[in-house]
């Protein structure tokens, strides 16, 4: 009774079934109290406090996502909500309170957006597959060949906070992308959660439409934002089980495996914590390069490679024990990119590696230079620095990739039969 009548601010209880017992009746008790504290503004409420909006613009110059809150409160005023629904839906807002702090009128913007979304939200249910832990051995026995041979175009890693630029669609829709042209897409955390929370037309979400299996189209929800770890482990485990590399105080030559073969990228559309950043950087360590979106640069290390210096692209073939001339594959390990459209191009570029055989490179240049055409609306000016003969060139490119290398005077070159960077000078 001290604790509901507010004469202690808590109390604690080492009894575990004693504890059960007094928070139950606590909460019970409290409850028809805090019902009233949960109260959001009525709509007529959130019209009249609309009213008082100087238009002072504040809101909208503090938004990191330059979202028009001003232009939903003054529509709000004459009774018209559907700007502040547009905020709501998507998560194009994701109610980081920004703009309320700034408001000069001290508005509750936040519970305003939530009240007009209130009726939005009892609408939306989503499916999202359970999240299913680390990928077995078995199964990167059956895709292991073909991902480091480049018949599988890549494991795209989609990783990342929620506070999204443009709303968490885009997600859906990069991994929509790269599912339709055969990649293996893994998510997790607010990723994973983002995607299904989109259907098609016959209302099916991604995990309706593609099969859970670590394979080519297959989309997997790896788990909460910790289980990242596990996609790291799938491509050390590609590197253990197909080239015999022991595990056991082994980073530099596993890294130096993935990053010359395993053509994995993650990408981090929203950038929110530290931690993201550590993740980021940490599976960069491993030979894996990561595409944040436009917040990510605020993390400050972005780690960009420079085609222009060629020079800083030999590799090593420990078969031979020759350094010859490499190619930028990958070119970055991490970019941030503006939108959805540069990050889904760049992240095609990024599964690029120096051990794809001549017909997984087609593939894997065939999505980079039809990406870059649907985006950009001309051919990739870089092409020729991924073609190493002309086996590489795909098919239905042929002609226009052929005249971009007489354009630059290429030359074919010699493919390093186990490519590393280890060895090298500065390593
Ligand atoms: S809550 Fe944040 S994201 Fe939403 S409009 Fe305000 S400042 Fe922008
Ligand atoms: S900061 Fe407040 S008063 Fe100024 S435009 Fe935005 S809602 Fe209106």
């Amino acid at each position: 009774s001290k604790l509901l009548n507010k004469e202690i601010e808590g109390a604690l209880i080492l009894d575990p079934e004693k504890v059960g017992e007094v928070s139950v009746k606590v909460a019970k008790i409290l409850a028809p109290e805090r019902e009233k504290l949960k109260l959001l503004p009525e709509l007529e409420e959130v019209q009249k406090l609309a009213l008082e909006c100087t238009e002072c613009g504040w809101c909208n110059r503090v938004c990191p996502n330059n979202k028009p809150m001003m232009e939903a409160v003054v529509a709000a005023g004459t009774g018209n909500f559907s700007n502040f629904e547009e905020l709501y839906l998507n998560d194009v807002c994701y109610s980081c309170g920004r703009c309320e702090q700034e408001c000069e009128r001290e508005l509750p913007l936040m519970s305003m957006l939530a009240k007009v979304g209130e009726k939005l939200a009892k609408d939306e249910k989503f499916n999202i597959r359970a999240g299913r832990g680390p990928v077995q051995d078995v199964e990167i026995r059956r895709v292991g060949a073909p991902l480091v041979l480049g018949d599988i175009p890549g494991v795209i890693a989609i990783v990342g906070c929620s506070n999204y630029p443009n709303g968490g669609k885009e997600v859906a829709e990069m991994a929509k992308e790269f599912l339709e042209r055969n990649y293996i897409v893994v998510a997790t955390g607010c990723g994973a959660m983002s995607i299904g929370e989109y259907r098609d037309e016959e209302g099916k979400t991604l995990y309706e439409q593609y099969s859970g299996e670590f394979d080519s189209r297959g989309l997997l929800n790896i788990g909460s934002c910790v289980s990242n770890a596990h996609i790291s482990g799938a491509c050390i485990k590609i590197a253990n089980i197909f080239a015999k590399k022991p595990l056991e105080g082994n980073f530099e030559e596993i890294a130096d495996y993935i990053l010359n073969r395993v053509g994995a990228c993650g990408v981090a559309w929203g950038a929110y914590s530290q931690k993201a950043a550590a993740i980021a950087t940490g599976v960069n360590r491993w030979g894996i390069p990561v595409v944040v979106g436009p917040h990510g640069s605020k993390y400050r290390r972005l780690l960009l490679g420079r085609t222009d210096k060629k020079e800083t692209w030999k590799i090593k073939d420990l078969r031979t024990g020759k350094i010859m001339d490499g190619e930028p594959a990958p070119e970055h390990l991490i970019y941030a990119a503006e939108n959805m459209e540069e990050a889904i191009v760049m992240t095609a570029k990024l599964c690029i590696r120096p051990t794809d055989t001549g017909k997984g490179r087609q593939i894997k240049l065939n999505h980079y230079i039809d990406l870059y055409k649907r985006y950009y609306g001309i051919l990739p000016p870089d092409i020729h620095l991924f073609v190493r003969n002309e086996k590489d060139i795909p098919i239905t490119y042929k002609k226009d990739v052929k005249e971009i290398l007489e354009e630059v005077g290429w030359e074919p070159r010699e493919i390093p039969q186990e490519p590393s960077l280890m060895g090298m000078d500065g390593d």
